[in-house]
């Protein structure tokens, strides 16, 4: 559905492209944007003023160029020779947090429960939402507080923990195309899963926009090109006691810096629970844990986990990824699959 209140904030149709209001950065190294705090730099990446200017920019770039959108880089490893296309940075930029009131076109409330919808745009920070949430008595997305990303990325990445997922209190979302158009989606429209979200019907290519720029050839585009990213989502959420939503959030954290080698760089856990058993269990009885190529390693703390023990380049860490994979297979007939998203071309 077309998000048709949001357009008349932002008609990109027609009209000659205004002047982009945010600013570009050349060879900017990406390591400053991931958690791993390693890997190459991007070629030119952008922070939009605001949704509309992030429209304008989309619908410049010509489609034959990639464009990756970046939250908080904390599922992310950007490879040493970098990455082309432009990069685009959401953290803090798209960052409206609020409770929706707003009923006309959403999905109806389940009746017998009281329930709020908070909207939350994609720059946000998660555990933000989680807090933002407890503190208006609303509860369910404790679990974000803990996940050191965006609500975009969240969204994106259906991140999870302890039994609950992003989609389970998404009830829909807004999502910018390559057009500049901005669509509201409710969750039926995609397939959802462990770490997985992918639109059911993707996306058409885009016609090169009237400003694209000399040399726009959709027939030049990558393979299986993202065309389309979230800028929003709205959460329902059941009312109850924000005292112990802020308690359970406390606990979950205090159990995370237990469990988890939090002074290191990271980028939370590398590799999918396989059904029914679990990656770090699988890499640790392959006496994998402590295992280093450089300066990354396998952390002794938490088996599926690679932290960057001071100036690991991002080959170091895909080269201890691909010798842990190897490693698993060779010894337990079981293939990891990487939850970490890598971009960009090796050295
Ligand atoms: C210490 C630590 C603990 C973690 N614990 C958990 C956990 O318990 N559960 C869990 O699920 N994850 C966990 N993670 C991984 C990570 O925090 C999540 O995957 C998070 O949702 C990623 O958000 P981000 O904004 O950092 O995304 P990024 O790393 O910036 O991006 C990840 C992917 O999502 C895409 N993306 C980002 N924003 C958008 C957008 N707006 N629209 C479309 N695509 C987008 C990117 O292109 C990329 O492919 C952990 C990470 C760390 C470092």
């Amino acid at each position: 559905m077309r998000h048709d209140y949001r357009m008349r904030e932002m008609d990109l149709g027609g009209g000659a492209a205004p002047v982009l209001r945010g600013h570009f950065l050349y060879s900017e190294p990406m390591k400053k944007h991931v958690s791993w705090r390693a890997g190459g730099m991007a070629q030119r990446v952008y922070i939009p003023a605001d949704l509309e200017d992030l429209g304008w920019l989309v619908r410049s770039v010509p489609a034959r160029e990639d464009i990756h959108m970046v939250g908080l880089g904390s599922n992310l490893l950007v490879r040493d020779g970098g990455v082309s296309g432009v990069v685009i940075l959401l953290h803090g930029v798209l960052k409206k947090l609020a409770i929706e009131s707003r009923t006309q076109g959403m999905p109806p409330a389940p009746t017998g429960r009281e329930t709020a919808l908070v909207y939350a745009q994609a720059g946000v920070a998660a555990p933000k939402l989680a807090r933002f949430a407890a503190n208006h008595d609303l509860v369910g997305s404790e679990f974000l507080a803990g996940i050191p990303g965006t609500v975009g990325g969240a969204i994106a990445m259906n991140a999870g923990c302890y039994g609950s997922e992003t989609w389970d209190k998404l009830v829909q979302v807004l999502t910018l195309d390559r057009q500049g158009q901005l669509n509201e989606r409710l969750p039926g429209e995609y397939v959802t899963g462990y770490r997985h979200v992918a639109l059911k019907q993707a996306p058409p290519l885009p016609n090169p926009p009237p400003h694209a720029g000399e040399g726009t050839n959709v027939g030049l585009r990558a393979p299986n090109p993202v065309n389309e990213w979230f800028v929003g989502g709205w959460f329902r959420l059941e009312k109850g006691d924000g005292l112990a939503a802020r308690e359970t959030i406390k606990q979950l954290l205090k159990k995370r810096i237990a469990a988890q080698p939090l002074s290191l760089p990271n980028a939370g856990s590398v590799f999918r629970n396989p059904p029914g058993d679990y990656a770090a269990r699988l890499i640790e009885s392959c006496g994998l844990k402590g295992f280093c190529i450089g300066c990354a390693q396998v952390s002794k703390k938490h088996a599926n986990f690679i932290v960057n023990l001071g100036g690991a380049t991002a080959t170091d860490i895909e080269r201890v990824i691909e010798h842990v994979e190897e490693t698993v297979e060779a010894r337990t007939n079981v293939r990891l699959i990487r939850e970490i998203r890598i971009i960009g071309e090796r050295q």
